[in-house]
C-alpha cells in the first residue's frame, strides 16, 4: 500500500523555486533516503511532508488522505531534527511524555508509551536525568524516543547523526535500522552521508536543485547511476 505520495509538488520562497516538480510515491514500510548537495532542497521537502512548510503547488498525500492543508499534529507523523530541541528544565521522562501532555493523553497511557519507547532505546537507566547530564547521543535517543511516542505512521529524519562524531555516528545508524526493522514504520531520512544512505536505505531519492536526478535502490544506482552526478554523489565506480 502507498504510504506517502507526492504529485508535482513546488515550494517558492518569495521568486526563489526550491522544490520544482516532485513526484514521488513511497510505499508502506519502506526506509527512503533522500540524498544530495546542500542546499538541493531536502529539508525543504522534508518540512513539507511534516506541515512546517505549505505546499506552493501539487498534492502530498498521506495514508491516501490529501494534506496539504492539515496542521504537523494531525498528519501521522514524527521528525527527529539534526539539533536535538530538547527542553532543557524537562526531564528524559518529561521530554518524551510532553507532547502526550499537550494531547491531553491519560497519565497511565503516556507512562507506558514513555516506558516503552525508553526500553526500545535503551533510555530507562536515564529518564530521570536532565538533557545537560546526558551525552550527545544520548540526546539524540531521546529526540528519537519522543517521536517513537507520538505513534506515527511515518517517521521523518532530518541529519540526525550529523552532530554526532563518527564513531557514535556508526553505532547510531545501527540503532535507527534496528528501530526500522523492529516498528516497521515508514520511515524518510534525509543525510548528505553516502554511507548512512547506502546501509540503511531500501530506495533512495537522489535530488539535485529541487529536482529528483534518480530514485533506485542503493543496488540499482551504484550499478546504474543516471549520470555523472548520481555516480559521484553514490561513489558508483561508472
Ligand atoms: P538542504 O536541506 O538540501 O541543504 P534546504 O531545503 O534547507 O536544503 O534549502 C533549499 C534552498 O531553499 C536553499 O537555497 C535555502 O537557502 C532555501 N531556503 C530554505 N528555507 C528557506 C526559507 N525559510 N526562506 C527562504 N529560503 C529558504
Ligand atoms: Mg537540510
Amino acid at each position: 500500500m502507498t504510504s506517502l505520495s507526492l504529485e508535482r509538488v513546488r515550494k517558492s520562497f518569495g521568486k526563489h523555486e526550491v522544490i520544482r516538480d516532485i513526484d514521488l510515491r513511497i510505499e508502506d514500510g519502506e526506509f527512503i533516503v533522500f540524498v544530495g548537495p546542500s542546499g538541493c532542497g531536502k529539508s525543504t521537502l522534508l518540512r513539507m511532508i511534516a506541515g512546517l512548510e505549505d505546499v506552493t503547488g501539487g498534492d502530498l498525500n498521506i495514508g491516501g488522505r490529501r494534506m496539504n492543508e492539515v496542521p504537523p499534529s494531525r498528519r501521522g507523523v514524527a521528525m527527529v531534527f539534526q539539533s536535538y530541541a530538547l527542553y532543557p528544565h524537562l526531564t528524559v521522562r518529561e521530554n518524551m511524555g510532553f507532547g502526550l501532555k499537550v494531547r491531553k493523553v491519560p497519565k497511565a497511557e503516556s507512562a507506558a508509551k514513555v516506558a516503552q519507547a525508553a526500553e526500545i532505546l535503551k533510555l530507562d537507566a536515564l529518564l530521570d536525568r536532565y538533557p545537560r547530564e546526558l551525552s550527545g547521543g544520548q540526546r539524540q535517543r531521546v529526540a528519537i524516543g519522543r517521536a517513537i511516542v507520538a505513534s506515527p505512521e511515518v517517521f521523518l529524519f532530518d541529519e540526525p547523526l550529523s552532530n554526532l562524531d563518527a564513531e557514535l555516528r556508526v553505532h547510531m545508524r545501527a540503532e535507527i535500522a534496528g528501530l526500522h526493522r523492529r516498528l516497521g514504520n515508514t520511515m524518510i531520512y534525509v543525510t548528505h552521508d553516502q554511507i548512512e544512505a547506502m546501509t540503511l536505505a531500501d530506495r533512495i531519492v537522489v535530488l539535485r536543485d529541487g529536482l529528483v536526478e534518480q530514485v533506485g535502490t542503493p543496488k540499482e544506482l551504484y550499478e546504474n547511476p543516471a549520470n555523472t552526478f548520481v555516480a559521484q554523489f553514490i561513489g558508483s565506480p561508472k
